[in-house]
């Protein structure tokens, strides 16, 4: 079978044309699709040190040769380009439909270059593809966009991904949504997006897309609609959503509380947990194209949050809810909504707004320098108006919308200690104390902090004959563990080898709670199965897996070239220093096992241990040799 090529849609925003350029299947099959394509397009195109909000900064939208097709959670689109927020390579990916509509209209991926003169949007109707003035949409927050553009169009049938007024601000970690509640979140995409003056991408929707060999295709849908209904886990996660699990965080003693001072949230777990929301606030559950988990909120709160803008995942209520000490449900549920309106990453914004908390708590900032407002942990009132003016760019807002290590090192005075970051990325709700391993990848990741990279250390906990750890078996991990705090090599093999795994899983736009390596609903052989009777790709789990590999490689050559090294991968002194309170009382990551096991990763992946960045035969192996021949790069590689 020939690799299906893939479909570019290239935009110059600055002298408005737009071409078609097609990459050829062989090439399409070393980077197919999401933030692998992403990156190549990158790396080919955005010369290195180019500044991110500047109109030389390259924007790259991918899905994959999968999506389209109704495969459950198999339909997510990535964002690249280079991160504002971090200075390295961005990625982020989002659920919805958005993605399943781009590849139904023909296109694998939309490539932003340059700044218009005036703000637009893209509007995508197959080969109907037009820049629109955006002029008096400018400004407006995500509902009230959408409405603006469909009455533009005079179209109903559109789904659109846009920025807010946090994007347009050029806010450093402002993000990219569709359908209101879908968030292309990290790395401040939306910022990039703003800088170039581009509100929105509409596009018809349109599916149907037909499987290469119906028959097979569809036993393994039905066989999946089995698991589902066999499953208790996923049953769970979808009657209460991500948020469901967030009540055995605090139990455990790893829900991070007060800017992660605590694992332990007496005061405020059960009001803010999944279960809870469901009992109350939740109007009905959502879903991604094809996806029978139906794990997304949407919530209603009458007079103070409207159900268009969706309800809290498991990070927007830890990050918005515990990091700021916030125990009000509603409270949370508004923060999500103003989140959603402004076009902002709920957990940097959350982080950035619980460091402040902590700043002013400790002296370091004052009412003076808030403007008078009384910014303590636990402070609903304050917690709002401070994403209305992060958002804004107004007052405090204008500096904290820089994100908490910016405004550490502007602040001095120890501010910097209570920067919970990797990469300048504030961390997601997994505590590094709870999960090792993923508390280096936190610190080895290309992106930043980033709880989606890898799978989680308790997984290893589990039975050898459980779902979960025969996929992992497949993946070259066979090692048990009695508890989840042990770090030896063996965990960092597991930490690596899941990594690449979690990587082919965005770079083919698939969800982790379905695709995941200690997920129940689909394991690895059967994506190589969904390829085969999905597209006719005669795949195995190795070249899956490789192809993870050369992604992380591509991602990390990316940062080299911006002058990252190893000296980059740290975690914050807080995460080794022992919990004082709870059921982790005493509870600290071990230093020096977490310097061995970083050691150790650069082994394992191959790279040079003094710089942390890929050897010249690393690339070669994966394919990557044409990298090598940047001049610049030889530099930093030997
Ligand atoms: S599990 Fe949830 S987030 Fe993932 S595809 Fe299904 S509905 Fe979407």
């Amino acid at each position: 079978m020939n690799f299906p090529s893939a479909n570019i849609l290239e935009v110059n925003l600055t002298n408005g044309t737009i071409q078609k350029k097609v990459l050829d299947g062989d090439t399409h099959r070393l980077y197919p699709g999401g933030s692998a394509l992403g990156t190549y397009i990158l790396l080919k195109e955005l010369k290195p040190k180019v500044e991110p909000l500047s109109p030389e900064n390259i924007l790259v939208f991918s899905v994959s040769p999968l999506t389209g097709l109704p495969i459950a959670g198999a339909n997510r689109i990535t964002v690249n380009t280079k991160s504002p927020l971090t200075g390295g390579i961005g990625d982020s990916q989002a659920g919805g439909f958005f993605a399943a509509y781009l590849k139904a209209n023909g296109w694998n991926s939309i490539v932003f270059k340059g700044k218009a003169d005036h703000p637009v949007y893209l509007y995508i109707d197959e080969g109907k593809i037009e820049l629109r003035d955006a002029l008096n949409i400018w400004g407006k927050v995500t509902g009230e966009a959408e409405k603006l553009i469909r009455e533009d169009l005079d179209e109903d049938n559109v789904d659109i991904a846009q920025i807010g007024p946090a994007g347009e601000n050029l806010v450093k970690y402002a993000n990219i949504i569709n359908m209101n509640n879908r968030a292309n979140g990290r790395n401040g995409t939306g910022a990039v997006m703003g800088s170039k003056n581009l509100k929105a991408i509409a596009i018809k929707k349109r599916l149907g897309l037909k499987p290469a060999d119906p028959d097979n295709f569809n036993k393994l849908v039905k066989e999946g609609i089995q698991r589902f209904n066999n499953s208790k886990g996923l049953r769970s996660l979808g009657e209460h959503g991500t948020d469901g699990g967030l009540i055995s965080h605090h139990k455990n003693g790893f829900l991070a509380t007060r800017n992660w001072k605590s694992g332990y949230f007496p005061e405020g777990a059960e009001n803010i947990t999944g279960t809870t929301m469901t009992e109350t606030i939740l109007k009905k559950r959502d879903t991604c194209y094809a996806c029978p988990i139906r794990c997304k909120r949407v919530v209603e709160i009458e007079g103070k949050v409207d159900p268009i803008y969706g309800g809290p995942e498991y990070e927007t209520a830890a990050s918005l809810g515990s990091y700021c000490g916030i125990t009000s449900l509603e409270t949370v549920s508004i923060a999500n909504q103003l989140c959603n309106m402004y076009g902002l990453d709920t957990i940097s914004c959350g982080g950035t707004i619980a460091f402040a908390m902590e700043c002013y708590e400790e002296g370091v900032l004052t009412k003076e320098s808030t403007g008078g407002i009384e910014l303590n942990f636990g402070n609903d009132e304050s917690a709002l108006t401070m994403i209305e003016l992060i958002a804004k760019r107004e007052g405090i807002g204008d500096l904290l919308a820089e994100g908490s290590y910016r405004v550490a090192q502007r602040l001095g005075n120890g501010a910097e200690k209570y920067s919970m970051t990797s990469k300048k990325q504030e961390f997601p709700a997994h505590m590094p104390q709870y999960k090792p391993s993923l508390g280096l990848i936190y610190s080895v990741n290309t992106f930043g902090a980033d709880h989606q990279s890898s799978t989680h250390d308790p997984v290893l906990t589990l039975p050898p004959e459980s779902e979960a750890r025969n996929n992992l078996a497949l993946l070259g991990i066979r090692k048990g563990y009695d508890d989840n705090f042990e770090m030896d090599d063996e965990k960092t093999r597991f930490a690596f080898n899941t990594q690449c795994f979690e990587s082919t899983v965005d770079i083919l736009s698939l969800c982790q709670f379905v695709w995941g390596a200690s997920t129940e609903l689909y394991n690895p052989k059967d994506l190589v199965k969904f390829a085969k009777y999905g597209i006719g790709w005669d795949t195995s789990v190795y070249e899956l897996m490789e192809i993870g590999e050369r992604k992380i490689n591509m991602m990390r050559y990316f940062n080299a070239r911006e002058g990252f090294t190893k000296e980059d991968d740290t975690l914050p002194q807080r995460v080794f220093e022992p919990f004082q309170d709870g059921p982790s009382k005493g509870v600290a990551l071990d230093r020096e096992k977490y310097e061995k096991a970083k050691e150790t990763y650069y082994e394992i992946a191959g790279w040079d241990k003094k710089t942390g960045n890929p050897t010249e035969g690393k690339l070669k192996r994966l394919s990557l040799g044409w990298l090598i021949n940047d001049l610049q790069m030889k530099r930093v590689l030997n």
